[in-house]
């Protein structure tokens, strides 16, 4: 009887023991998943033109959806040149995957700083501190070569007179404050395709995109 009671202690002693090395180990595994998590080191990217590796963008902390998926097509603004202008496009394709396919393409020879997509959602695929290759032959103000001195965002519209969402709308302030902190980029400057494609009328992008809505907003 008393040898019956000893195995029964010991039966719910070694039930306690492993019921609390599992909650234990379990807890453990938990601890150390997070201590991962908040102690990673930033996420790196390959960049072709510079040799090395360069780290993204921080995130910056916008209430906006903003991710990277970055191109290969870029390379070196010229020495000295100072970001004053925004180009502004539009992908005439029905959705942001086909630009991004394209301007993942080092065929294609094509980019741009950012892609705006109609749910708002931004995308950096260059650096606005690199030069993407979007404008083409082009002249602003006088200024060949609009790519030298120029961010490049190209917003996902069929540019047929579809309108523009008002999340691209929104979006597109959001980035222009956010690019504002760093570079003196006036309303004037902020310009289509269209206004700086040369020769005249090579390009129509982007049609349909209310300048004033956006110059209004940009005040408030
Ligand atoms: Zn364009």
């Amino acid at each position: 009887m008393w040898k019956v009671r000893v195995k029964t202690i010991s039966a719910r002693r070694a039930l306690v023991m492993l019921t609390a090395l599992i909650v234990c180990t379990g807890f453990w595994i938990i601890c150390a998943g997070f201590w991962r998590h908040i102690t990673a080191p930033p996420e790196r990217v390959a960049a072709p033109h510079s040799g090395g590796v360069r780290p993204l963008t921080p995130l910056p902390p916008w209430e906006r959806a903003f991710v990277q998926i970055p191109s290969p097509n870029w390379d070196l603004r010229p020495p000295g040149t100072r970001v004053s202008a925004l180009v502004l496009h539009a992908t005439a394709s029905a959705s942001g995957q086909v630009a991004i396919n394209t301007f993942q393409d080092p065929a294609s020879q094509r980019s741009a700083h950012f892609l705006l997509d109609r749910n708002g959602v931004i995308i950096e695929m260059v650096s606005p501190e690199h030069r993407a290759w979007h404008a083409g032959r082009s002249m602003l103000a006088g200024v060949p070569d609009a790519n030298n001195f120029s961010v490049g965002v190209e917003m996902v519209d069929r540019n047929d007179g579809q309108p523009y969402t008002d999340a691209q709308y929104a979006a597109l302030v959001s980035l222009i404050r956010r690019l504002r902190t760093h570079y003196n980029i006036p309303d004037a400057r902020i310009v289509s395709h269209r206004s700086v494609a040369l020769p005249a009328g090579r390009k129509s992008d982007p049609v349909g995109f209310d300048f004033a809505r956006l110059y209004a907003a940009l005040r408030h």
